[in-house]
């Protein structure tokens, strides 16, 4: 095994950097391969006939039955006696060779060696949090609206979902009368604050967060990361604790990415089967989740974590979806004597907020999976006005965090009226919603930054509307000078 930690190696089979495949495995004669090739070699010895299946590695269940619920994961699984001579008889003697789990901690990635904490089956779940502490839904919106302006709706919807989500979850009435689970289905255009509003949920409640990208989640056995993967992430945030993990909150972005191709006769692995592997999660079942690694493996150990309780919300910008919520809008108001009014939604920024589930099923997600998602809710497009407010108003606002910085130098930082607006104004015409707000002023501060610094005697400087459009510079006060309050 090379003690150079950061040599990049290449696996010998699918010529993957360890930069990408993660650590290798040395095998004698000085080659190395990947977890992933190693398992597939094991795989398809335990697919030859002649019993090379019943090579069995013990602690590796060979049946794939992904149901187990073995509780221990470090534990090898007994096989009784009589399943033991049965298998004997169907498949020729059963010789066991290694056993992998021997070798879990010897290799770099090879079982992860973390501890996990699991949870007694057999006792009820202690609340993430108490009945007495759920914040009741306006509590919960009070404190969004700190950090996440305008999503007025959204944020309501969203407060009483989790109130009544985390209702459910400490008073274990999910299983007494079947409640529906309060997973979210979020559409709004790109940077307008879905990521955001989550994160800052998670923090607000302090339960464990998830956040998973939908275009990296494929099938089983195709590559890329298992659907289970959003759960390894999750009990990683969680500290490994299962209970914890089994109680919080997984955000699946760009969910429109696994929408059903629209007029293709071809068989469509990657979307539609992606919604279908994520059923089972959606709506609450016992999943063996790897630990440490986002596929499963023979080297990496399980654990069983139950998402009943797990709060899913899947987000999404649904490019195009206007057009189909326009065309469904323009047939009801045909019916009747409105058919002239045919372009009246057209330029309407906001006909997302007019979402309903047949549109988003009609864009390609599976009716399914759109039943496990059954709060359904849009975000309004940034405006302008809504922009300049991100700029200035929330908690840690991006012009304060400057101002602060600049004040651990003495220098009193200002932004006038007409700046603010042309940030925004600039920053509206990138389309991508708040995150283009970072990069325009970034690009202006770094000249702020450099300079103020290099003269003790400035005391203040107040961006101007015009030095944003590159028509003028900054205004700059000295210290002995008496300052400009800005409105
Ligand atoms: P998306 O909707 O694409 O998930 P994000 O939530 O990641 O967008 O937004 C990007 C960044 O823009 C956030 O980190 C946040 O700082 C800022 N932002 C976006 N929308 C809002 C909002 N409504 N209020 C305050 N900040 C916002």
């Amino acid at each position: 095994m090379s003690n150079d930690t950061n040599k990049i190696e290449y696996c010998h089979l699918c010529h993957r950097s360890s930069e990408e495949a993660g650590p290798m495995i040395h095998l004698p004669t000085n080659i190395c391969v990947c977890n992933d090739c190693l398992q597939s070699t094991i795989n398809s010895m335990n697919n030859m006939p002649f019993g090379f299946g019943n090579f069995g590695f013990p602690g590796q269940n060979n049946n794939n039955d992904t149901s187990s619920d073995d509780e221990d994961i470090f534990e090898d699984e007994s096989v009784s006696e009589e399943e033991e001579e049965n298998s004997k008889e169907k498949k020729g003697p059963s010789i066991s060779m290694i056993n992998l789990g021997d070798f879990a901690g010897m290799f770099p990635g090879m079982g992860s060696g973390v501890k996990v904490k699991k949870r007694d089956k057999d006792k009820p779940i202690t609340p993430i949090i108490d009945l007495k502490d759920i914040p009741a839904p306006h509590k919960i919106k009070e404190k969004l609206d700190e950090y996440v302006i305008g999503q007025e709706q959204a944020k309501k919807i969203m407060s009483v979902a989790v109130y009544n989500h985390y209702k459910r979850v400490a008073t274990g009435t999910m299983d007494e009368i079947e409640i529906e689970k309060s997973n979210m289905l979020m559409i709004g255009p790109t940077g307008c604050g879905k990521t955001y509003l989550v994160k800052t949920l998670a923090r607000i409640l302090n339960v464990p967060l998830a956040i998973a990208d939908a275009t990296s989640l494929t099938e089983a056995g195709y590559i890329g990361d298992d659907i289970e993967s959003v759960l390894t992430k999750l009990l990683s945030a969680a500290d490994n604790d299962v209970e914890k993990a089994e109680q919080g909150i997984v955000f699946i972005d760009e969910i429109d990415k696994i929408a059903k191709k629209r007029n293709t006769n071809h068989r469509d692995v990657s979307g539609e089967s992606v919604q279908q592997g994520m059923l089972k999660l959606l709506e609450g079942a016992e999943i063996e989740v790897p630990v440490g690694s986002n596929s499963k493996n023979a080297m990496v150990p399980m654990v069983t974590i139950d998402t009943k309780n797990i709060l899913f919300i899947c987000g999404g910008a649904f490019p195009d979806l206007e057009e189909v919520i326009k065309e469904r809008l323009n047939k009801e108001s045909s019916i009747g004597f409105k058919a002239d009014l045919k372009d009246k939604y057209d330029g309407d920024d906001n006909l997302l907020l007019q979402v309903k589930v047949e549109d988003v099923r009609k864009y390609g997600m599976i009716p399914e999976f759109l039943g496990r998602l059954p709060v359904l809710f849009a975000l309004e497009a940034l405006s302008e006005d809504m922009l300049a407010e991100i700029l200035t108003e929330p908690k840690n606002a991006i012009l304060k965090q400057y101002q602060k910085l600049l004040e651990l130098d003495e220098v009193d930082l200002e932004f006038d009226e007409d700046a603010i607006k042309s940030i925004a104004k600039k920053a509206k015409e990138k389309e991508v919603g708040a995150r283009a707000l970072r990069a325009i002023i970034e690009e202006f501060m770094i000249d702020i930054m450099y300079e103020i610094p290099k003269d003790d005697n400035i005391g203040q400087v107040i961006i101007t509307g015009d030095y944003i459009e590159n028509k003028g510079a900054p205004k700059i006060i000295m210290r002995n000078v008496p300052r400009i309050e800005q409105a």
